[in-house]
């Protein structure tokens, strides 16, 4: 078997590989510098983990933000794949061990201790490092500065070097980072040039060339993937006053996972409260709250002990919460990139997501405020530099490079705005004018955006997201039998069975274990631990009506 998908199957448990994975997993590990330009969701993480566990050196990955190379880091872990993180929020005692433990592994010259007697070699090497060989190691940019870290990787054998969420060190991307300016000069200090690798979700012109010229990649792959999310419903209210289509929305989706982006702090505060005030169950989000609030709503919406979270664009990056069943945006957003970013976090599960943009030109009004008269935090000022930093974030430019040209900048938010306000106020096709906007080639009809959707006659729309022969309230008691178990042991609801699964369950009504192992892509571990209580459940289910 092909070593790649033998790799896909043992370690990921998936049996085939989406759109363009492969592609650029081949190329890379032909030696190939490549670029990845695909939607959030789409999977690029797999496209370096895979070659990683076949390049005889380290995987060195730069991402941007201590939250996600945690989470990364785990879900390696979970796997067996051997991985780690280094940046500010390690103890100095951890980072030398790794960074010894990685040296014993791809030392270009072995340590001392293991060339002195051939025969004892192989104890000492396997003192050095009991556990797993670690494959991929993870680093913020700011690290590939530091003296240390650079005399460090000049004595190992890096052979692929991978920069996640390569748009950071464009300007004209939506998270500017200036450190990602120094990963080029990095790669020249190596004394062995490793294949470089970046991958984004930006498709912008601009951003990609300034990637390819930045990192000086050669002659590098580049795969576009497209950046349509066909099981997004997407659709767009002008309206006076939000409340009302706002509270009919969450109680069309009562009970379902979801996100309503607001602009501002202020905003958050009072809709949830108000929401509350009105019965709906929520949590909140933005960057003035207290860390440890912060952390404690982010864990209760992913936890589904909160299922609607209400925050500012400060919430999100690096969240891959696989059953956000709709996002709402209560304002209009900045940009059109914000937007796409925002809203995709919806469905990741491929299953039907609603997408909703509650507009009126007060939001205008406070989006050109920001542009103008937001307050502005040079990139030396972010603590540490690890920092989430988007160009505008809750009415902030962060982490601008001091040598910016404010006003050329201010010029380009205004263009991004425009095209923004074209989209909520035009016509056409909104998956048209989104994909157009992205430079893909799109047809003028969709059927599934509120502009299609307005040709047709009212009543024919296709609304409902449960297929037809499925029981909806069987569907609803799995939901509420799997929130009780992944209280009672401490689990996310989705890594029991995801709601894709669940839905099956709706509609097979499977009476065995056995039968549930027969469903496709369902996980066996959760069949065994969980199925017998899910079978119980269908059962009761069947008797009783
Ligand atoms: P991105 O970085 O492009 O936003 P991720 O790499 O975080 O996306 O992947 C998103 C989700 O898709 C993850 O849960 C991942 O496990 C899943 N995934 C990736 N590749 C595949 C595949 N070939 N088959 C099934 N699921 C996949
Ligand atoms: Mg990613």
């Amino acid at each position: 078997m092909n070593p790649i998908y033998q790799n896909l199957k043992t370690y990921f448990g998936y049996d085939s590989f989406r759109p363009g994975q492969e592609k650029i997993i081949t190329s890379i590990l032909s030696g190939r510098d490549a670029l990845g330009i695909m939607p959030t969701g789409a999977g690029k993480s797999l496209c370096y983990q895979i070659p990683a566990l076949t390049f005889p050196g380290l995987t060195l990955v730069v991402s941007p933000l201590i939250s996600l190379m945690e989470d990364q880091v785990a879900a390696l872990k979970r796997r067996g794949i051997g991985a780690e993180f280094i940046n500010s929020a390690v103890d100095i005692n951890r980072k030398q061990r790794i960074l010894s433990n990685i040296s014993a592994q791809y030392s270009c010259n072995p340590p001392a201790y293991i060339r002195r007697t051939s025969s004892s070699s192989s104890s000492a090497f396997h003192r050095c490092y009991k556990s797993t060989p670690i494959k991929l190691l993870y680093v913020s940019p700011e690290r590939l500065s530091a003296p240390e870290f650079r005399a460090f990787a000049q004595k190992i054998r890096i052979s692929l070097l991978c920069v996640d969420e390569a748009h950071c060190i464009s300007l004209w991307g939506r998270q500017f980072r200036p450190e990602y300016m120094k990963i080029a000069d990095f790669i020249e200090s190596l004394p062995v040039r490793p294949v470089v690798a970046a991958f984004t979700a930006t498709a912008n012109a601009e951003v990609r060339s300034d990637i390819i010229d930045n990192l000086k990649l050669r002659e590098p792959y580049v795969l576009t993937t497209g950046f349509d999310r066909p099981n997004l419903y997407f659709e767009v209210q002008k309206v006076k006053d939000k409340w009302p289509a706002l509270s009919s929305l969450l109680t069309r989706h009562r009970g379902e996972c979801g996100i309503i982006y607001c602009l501002t702090r202020r905003t958050v505060e009072s809709l949830s409260r108000k929401l509350e005030v009105n019965g709906f169950t929520v949590t909140h989000y933005h960057g003035a709250m207290p860390l440890e609030e912060r952390e404690k709503a982010q864990r209760d919406w992913l936890g589904g002990k909160r299922n609607v979270i209400v925050a500012t664009n400060a919430f999100g990056m690096g969240i891959d919460k696989p059953d956000v069943r709709f996002v709402i945006h209560y304002n209009m957003p900045g940009s059109m990139e914000n937007y796409y970013q925002e809203a995709g976090r919806a469905g990741r599960d491929g299953l039907p997501s609603d997408c909703i943009i509650l507009y009126n030109y007060r939001d205008v009004v406070i989006n050109r405020f920001f542009i103008s008269y937001a307050g502005i935090m040079p990139g030396d000022m972010v603590k540490g530099g690890e920092h989430r930093s988007v160009s505008i974030i809750e009415g902030v430019y962060v982490a601008i490079d001091n040598d910016v040209d404010l006003d050329e900048l201010r010029a380009h938010e205004r263009r991004k705005l425009a095209a923004m306000q074209r989209f909520v106020a035009g016509d056409v096709c909104l998956r048209q004018y989104m994909l157009g906007y992205f430079g893909e080639h799109a047809p003028s009809y969709c059927g599934k955006c509120s502009r299609c959707l307005s040709l047709i006659p009212f009543g024919q729309h296709q609304t409902s997201l449960i297929p037809d022969v499925e029981s909806p309230d069987l569907y609803s008691e799995l939901r509420a039998l799997r929130l009780r178990l992944s209280r009672k042991y401490d689990i996310l609801p989705h890594k029991i069975f995801p709601d894709k699964i669940l839905h099956v369950f709706a509609r097979a009504r499977p009476r065995s274990v056995p039968a549930m192992l027969l469903i496709e892509g369902i996980n066996f571990v959760s069949v065994f631990r969980y199925g017998r209580e899910f079978v119980e459940e269908i059962r009761l289910f069947v008797e009783t009506n």
